[in-house]
């Protein structure tokens, strides 16, 4: 098998605010791998805060180059990834694209979708939600009318001015939200206060509400809680599932963090047998990494896969949204194919 890739820069449709700035952009690897003129593609995203850039994937896949080379089967899959796995450690986004690259390959090689290889069943795929950038009260109005289409809108929160922006929200739109609060609330008690206020406005859970070492005070209020709440930042890989049952309902699982597609359904089987709640996410990324996540939302009970959604120059045409449920093709592999 032959491994060659490219760097690129994909362009937020909405810049929004950071602590120092404006971030507009978002740096994203393409990778194809070639086995007998049949071409699987894979992408990794790198958010900046996960520590990958364009220099780290690349250096790293100059490096899986030797291992894909060896492999002369991609049906090899788990020994290929078990390979690329032991370069180095950490490098997620890296190891996703080779793993997406791989699936879409195989597929395409069997003439089959990826998602029946995982047993999926097509019409029972989630609703994507839909994010809601923080706003001024009339962006706000107008990104809820943006997203009409969309069942469940997905809201970050921070700490600061939360209740008002709810109350915006709620003053246009009575659509359930799922409330993403990436670390943002600092104190156990605050947490519990604003859980309990939320859990009358037709909220479907809270990600993250606690800094991710925080691991007791996320028992504590996982015992109190009257809302669901997922773990996100304090969950990556495999090996974390096992702490995650006494101090949250749920996870989110995303490619990028956790290296791929097949160490994702590994993770779903476990979650099941530990009774968590599914959530699939994403990074921003175009259609390829969201289709390929997309392949086990059957799998999952809720889905945040509005990436390519968000970003003006998705290099790939793949899943769909009806109304904003995944609605999942029959092309082989991923399913999708590069936009000219
Ligand atoms: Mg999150």
């Amino acid at each position: 098998m032959k491994l060659t890739f490219l760097p690129h820069t994909l362009y937020f449709k909405r810049p929004f605010k950071i602590a120092h700035g404006v971030r507009s952009s978002t740096p994203i690897v393409i990778i194809q791998i070639e086995h007998e003129g049949t071409i699987g593609y894979g992408e990794a995203s790198m958010p900046p805060y996960l520590g990958e850039s364009h220099e780290t994937v690349l250096a790293f896949l100059s490096k899986a180059n030797n291992v894909i080379d060896k492999f002369q089967n991609p049906f090899d899959l788990e020994s290929v990834l078990h390979e690329v796995d032991s370069i180095a450690p950490g490098n997620t986004a890296a190891k996703a694209s080779i793993d997406i690259a791989l699936h879409d390959l195989i597929g395409k090689l069997e003439n089959k979708s990826c998602w029946k290889g995982f047993n999926g069943d097509k019409s029972k795929t989630p609703f994507t939600t839909y994010t809601l950038g923080i706003d001024e009260p009339e962006g706000m109005k107008q990104k809820i009318a943006e997203g009409e289409e969309y069942r469940y809108f997905k809201v970050k929160l921070n700490g600061e001015n939360d209740k008002q922006n709810i109350e915006t929200i709620r003053s246009v739109t009575n659509k359930p939200i799922a409330i993403d609060v990436n670390q943002g609330w600092k104190d156990k008690q605050f947490a519990l206060e604003m859980i309990e206020w939320l859990s009358d406005k037709n909220v479907l859970f809270i990600e993250q509400p606690l800094p991710k070492e925080n691991w007791d005070d996320a028992h504590w209020l996982f015992e109190r809680s009257p809302l669901p709440i997922f773990a996100d930042e304090s969950i990556q890989r495999f090996p974390d599932i096992e702490k995650m049952k006494d101090c949250f309902h749920g996870i989110n699982i995303k490619l990028m963090k956790c290296t791929g597609l097949f160490e994702a359904n590994k993770m779903i089987k476990r979650a099941r047998e530990l009774n968590l709640k599914l959530l699939i996410g994403c990074m921003s990324e175009t259609s390829c990494a969201i289709s390929a996540a997309a392949q086990l939302s059957p799998l999952v009970d809720f889905a945040d896969l509005d990436g390519a959604l968000l970003i003006k120059n998705d290099l790939f045409e793949g899943v769909k949204f009806k109304n904003g449920k995944i609605e999942l093709n029959e092309m082989p592999g991923i399913g999708f194919v590069q936009k000219v």
